[in-house]
C-alpha cells in the first residue's frame, strides 16, 4: 500500500504510478550503453544479488516480527501488524515521498528551473534525501546536500566515516565558488553562504 500523491497535477508522476509505468524507450536504449562491468564483476554486488530475497525477507520481515515476540512477549498479531506490515508501509511511503513531496513543498535556493525543492522535514524523515534542489543541481555530490553531515543528513555522516576508514574514496563535492555561482545565477534568493566542507 503506497499513498498516491500527484506531482504538479501530472498523473504520470503519482508516487506509485511512476513505479508501475514502463520507462521511455530512450532510457532503455541509453542504459545499454553504460559500462556496468566494474559493478557487475564486484564480488560483494554478486553476493548481494544472489542472496537478495533471503536478506530482504529475513531482515525486513522475519526479524522485525520475531524480536518483539521473543524479547518482550508481544502478541503475534501485534508484532505482525505493527513491526511487520505498518512499519513497512510507513517507511516505504517515507522513501517514495522524495519522488513526490520533495518536488513541490519547499524552497529552490540553487536552481529555480527544476522541480525538486529543499525540505527539512523530508530530510529528517528520509535520513538526508530532502535537500533535493541541491541534489538535482549537483547530482554528483556524494553528500546530496551542501552542508555535509548533520542531524538532517546522517547518511553523509556514515559515508564520511567510511571515507575515514578507507571504504569510501574519491568522494566528489563542488567548490564553494561553483555553488555560490549557481545559486546566485539560478536560485530563488533563499541561499546563504556557509563554508563547504571537502571530503578528505
Ligand atoms: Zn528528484
Amino acid at each position: 500500500m503506497v499513498i498516491p500523491i500527484m506531482l504538479n497535477g501530472d498523473c504520470s508522476s503519482l508516487i506509485l504510478g511512476w513505479l508501475m509505468q514502463r520507462g521511455h524507450p530512450e532510457v532503455f536504449r541509453r542504459s545499454k550503453t553504460i559500462d556496468m562491468s566494474d559493478i557487475d564483476n564486484n564480488p560483494l554486488v554478486q553476493f548481494h544479488t544472489k542472496y537478495y530475497w533471503f536478506f530482504k525477507i529475513t531482515f525486513c520481515f522475519v526479524l522485525p516480527v520475531l524480536v518483539p515476540i521473543f524479547c518482550w512477549n508481544e502478541s503475534w498479531m501485534e508484532a505482525i501488524g505493527i513491526s511487520g506490515v505498518l512499519r513497512f508501509v510507513i517507511f516505504t511511503n517515507m522513501t517514495f515521498s522524495i519522488n513526490s513531496l520533495a518536488h513541490f513543498w519547499g524552497t529552490k535556493p540553487y536552481d529555480t528551473r527544476i522541480k525538486p525543492v529543499q525540505n527539512m522535514a523530508l530530510a529528517i524523515l528520509t535520513t538526508g534525501e530532502g535537500w533535493h534542489n541541491y541534489h538535482h543541481a549537483f547530482p554528483w555530490d556524494y553528500r546530496a546536500e551542501e552542508y555535509g553531515g548533520n542531524f538532517t543528513n546522517p547518511t553523509t555522516i556514515v559515508l564520511d566515516l567510511f571515507a575515514k576508514i578507507g571504504w569510501a574514496y574519491d568522494c566528489k563535492t563542488p567548490s564553494a565558488d561553483l555553488v555560490r555561482q549557481v545559486a546566485t545565477k539560478h536560485g530563488d534568493g533563499s541561499w546563504s553562504e556557509v563554508p563547504v566542507e571537502e571530503c578528505k
